[in-house]
């Protein structure tokens, strides 16, 4: 493997990213120099790059803790492909496989070794613990240490033991969900008490936020998946199973790859479903909530809601699948008056107590209230969960089609007094008939049309009335009396409206929003903006699932979405550029670049070189040598300058009150602009010194960069900053 010694270098030639996000770089720094740390990102937010980096550098094995073999399975494959030694143990391994592993681990064979928790705990996987040497503890998915959530695991809570057994080891923990209870959970149960905290907020940037009052829920979801999402992967989630059935069927004779999954269908054709969904392209994959676990496909462009989920937290956990790999995805729910009664009638028929039902209650109202909004969503969304809203995100239904509002003081007051005339027993349709006089069959039996606001409200449509009254729901103003049918009735805010002590402020709905408008004119697509440009990216596409299938992996392990639309952006026209590109690192270059390369270069000879392509993006080349300063920095000239005096690192770094190892990445740039000598900054004595010389020559025929590999083979004598320097004054005496 191909790799060097800093975490922006691993970033760059095994992962093929540019540069860090948010705070994964100080996260990673925190790691390395051995401190405990608790990583707070959203989904898709690159919590794995924080305990991989740290793996593949610190000496050992870094250890992860993860509850879902599906993810481990995901990760590891992923790794591999760019050449770090990985594996997972867990229970769907054979005893040959398993063995093997083992017999790895404590000969120093592996970077990353994802375990189940209940395998960790077992004696006999502590005792091979007590072989290994360990790098750090990561324990993913912490907040199933926590009673709070829904994903509560008991063996996580066993995990204190990692502290105990293993003292000098640093231990990560990481969560997507982060409410304060949780947090607090994960640090008492995990013992993390001195660790560092790297949160960042929940938002999700690069999705779009849209809700949709419902007309006709299938045809609104065809047009939605045509005009944006068609040929991609999504998730449309319903409430029941039967629902789930008719979706999915209905999608499909309408031409559009969809597959059922709840828990009915039999385990392994649910099985074989969502495996087709992780592994082919542009499945919709039509679930109720049972779906999700353990699903992290980073290419999901949608994630659509034919009811409303059941709280906020829901919302927010269903619709985050959406776009794990930080390109534009839509979350995208159409709900009307129905689906409000069907949900307060799940909550009061469940066998749940009142105590519980009632916060039920509260959290629907919660979401229901935030499906009615008329301002920025995501700034709703971000304050409900006690974040930092920002300014007005540009990128929800809200924002970009500013919802009007009206005093709706009167319209509600006859809205009302209508369920009032007509006996409290009657649901929304009824009641628009009568406000609107309609004499249906029904008004002339119930003498309706006899009623004082039967034709009071022919100012608004049947439509305009049903979004009077769900409005109206939504916002707690009237009840919906499941017993009877959907009966609206009325309750003290109801009266507190018609006898005119409080104001009601309605929204518009929005028009449809036709094709043209939502043409993805104001963000970056996730497709190629030109035909010619699809061409090839579905050329790309091709290739990619052929060589994931050779493999048997997901085509999103051997290079993501993004890699392919680089590709087609920037159009690379040698291997040496490839790893200019998203995700491309020495490894995946080595190991693909003939095949990217065969089909750019077919692609150019069919259809030529468009001249609007751009330039490619700066990037530090995959394999070394990493480029070099062009001068020294303030700080390490000055550490230059003591070193001349002082004549040693410790000395140097006791000046500064800086830690050595700082010191020594200060004298190493110095090293390499032929400042210092490298050899003298080390400080060992010649034999040493051609030791770690004759090493580092001989990994490097081998074109292995790495200073893990050098570092053990040297016996761990000599530390990585004396072996960075003398391999930067042998390759300076060399040039
Ligand atoms: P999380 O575990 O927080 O949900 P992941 O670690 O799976 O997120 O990362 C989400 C996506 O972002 C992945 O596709 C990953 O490869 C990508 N990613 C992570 N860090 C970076 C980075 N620094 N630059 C570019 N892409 C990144
Ligand atoms: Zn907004």
């Amino acid at each position: 493997m191909s790799e060097t010694s800093s975490p922006l270098s691993i970033l760059n030639s095994v992962f093929g990213f540019r540069e860090f996000r948010g705070l994964q770089r100080e996260a990673i720094d925190h790691v390395l120099a051995g401190g405990d740390g608790l990583v707070l990102m959203p989904t898709g937010g690159g919590k794995s790059l924080c305990y991989q980096i740290p793996s593949i550098l610190r000496p050992g094995t870094g250890i992860i803790v993860s509850p879902l073999i599906a993810l481990m399975q995901d990760q590891v494959q992923g790794l591999r492909q760019m050449g770090v030694r990985a594996a997972c143990l867990n229970s769907s391994l054979s005893w040959e496989e398993a063995r093997h592993i083992e017999e790895a681990l404590p000969q120093g064979g592996l970077d990353i070794l994802y375990v189940a928790p209940e395998r960790l705990l077992q004696s006999r996987f502590q005792d091979l613990l007590s072989r290994t040497r360990i790098g750090l503890f990561a324990i993913d998915e912490a907040h199933c240490v926590s009673q709070w959530g829904h994903d509560f695991r008991p063996e996580y809570t066993q995990l204190t033991v990692l502290k105990e057994q293993f003292p000098g080891v640093p231990r990560l923990a990481l969560t997507a969900t982060a409410d304060t209870p949780t947090r607090a959970d994960i640090i008492r149960n995990l013992n993390l008490e001195s660790a560092r905290t790297f949160a960042t907020g929940f938002d999700r940037p690069n999705i779009r936020y849209t809700v949709v009052p419902k007309q006709n829920a299938h045809s609104q979801l065809q047009r939605f998946i045509r005009d944006n999402h068609l040929g991609e992967s999504g998730i449309v989630y319903r409430l029941s199973r039967k629902k789930v059935e008719q979706t999915a069927q209905w999608l499909q004779d309408q031409g559009i790859p969809a597959l059922p999954y709840h828990a009915g269908i039999p385990s392994h054709l649910r099985a074989a479903n969502q495996d087709r969904f992780m592994n082919e392209e542009g499945i919709v994959m039509v679930a109720t909530i049972a779906f999700g676990m353990g699903v992290d496909k980073p290419n999901i462009r949608f994630v659509a809601h034919l009811e409303p989920p059941k709280s906020m937290e829901a919302y927010y956990q269903e619709t985050g699948r959406a776009g794990r790999d930080g390109l534009p995805a839509d979350a995208w729910l159409t709900y009307g008056f129905g689906d409000v009664t069907l949900l307060r009638t799940m909550i009061k028929n469940s066998e749940a107590e009142e105590r519980q039902k009632r916060v039920e209650w509260m959290k629907l109202d919660a979401l229901l209230g935030f499906l009615e909004i008329s301002t920025c969503r995501r700034q709703a969304l971000l304050r409900y969960f006690g974040d930092d809203p920002g300014p007005e995100c540009n990128n929800c239904d809200t924002c970009l089609h500013p919802v009007q509002t009206w005093d709706g003081t009167i319209a509600a007051q006859k809205a009302l007094s209508n369920i009032f005339r007509t006996g409290a027993r009657f649901g929304v349709g009824h009641l628009t008939d009568v406000l609107t006089g309609s004499e249906t069959p029904t008004v002339l039996r119930w003498h309706h049309n006899h009623v004082s606001t039967f034709g009071i409200g022919t100012e608004l449509n049947k439509k305009g009335w049903t979004s009077v009254y769900r409005q109206l729901s939504a916002m707690g103003a009237l009840n919906v009396d499941v017993d009877s049918y959907g009966a609206l009735k009325l309750n003290h805010k109801s009266w507190a409206i018609m006898k005119g002590q409080e104001k009601c402020m309605l929204r518009h709905d929005p028009a449809p929003i036709s094709r043209s408008k939502t043409k993805r004119s104001s963000r970056s697509s996730t497709m190629p903006a030109t035909e010619e440009g699809r061409t090839l990216w579905e050329a790309l596409r091709s290739a990619r699932l052929k060589t994931a299938e050779a493999q048997g992996v997901p085509p999103y392990a051997i290079f993501s979405d993004r890699t392919l639309l680089e590709l087609v952006e920037f159009r690379p026209e040698t291997l040496e550029q490839l790893p200019a590109i998203h995700g491309i690192g020495a490894r995946k270059q080595e190991q693909y670049g003939p095949m990217i390369m065969t089909v750019l270069q077919s692609h150019t000879e069919n259809y030529g070189r468009p001249d609007t392509i751009q330039e490619l993006p700066d990037s530090l080349p995959a394999t070394p040598p990493p480029s070099e300063p062009k001068e020294l920095s303030d700080t390490a000239a000055l550490s230059l300058g003591l070193f001349r005096k002082k004549g040693s690192v410790a000395l140097v770094a006791e000046a500064r009150g800086l830690k050595e190892s700082t010191i020594y990445t200060h004298l190493e740039q110095a090293v390499e602009l032929g400042l210092v000598d490298g050899f003298e900054v080390t400080g060992l004595p010649m034999e040493d010194l051609k030791k770690i010389e004759t090493v580092l020559a001989d990994f490097e025929a081998k074109a292995i960069f790495a200073l893990k590999p050098i570092f053990e083979a040297l016996q761990e004598k000599y530390s990585y900053a004396a072996l960075r320097c003398v391999r930067a004054e042998r390759k300076k005496r060399n040039r």
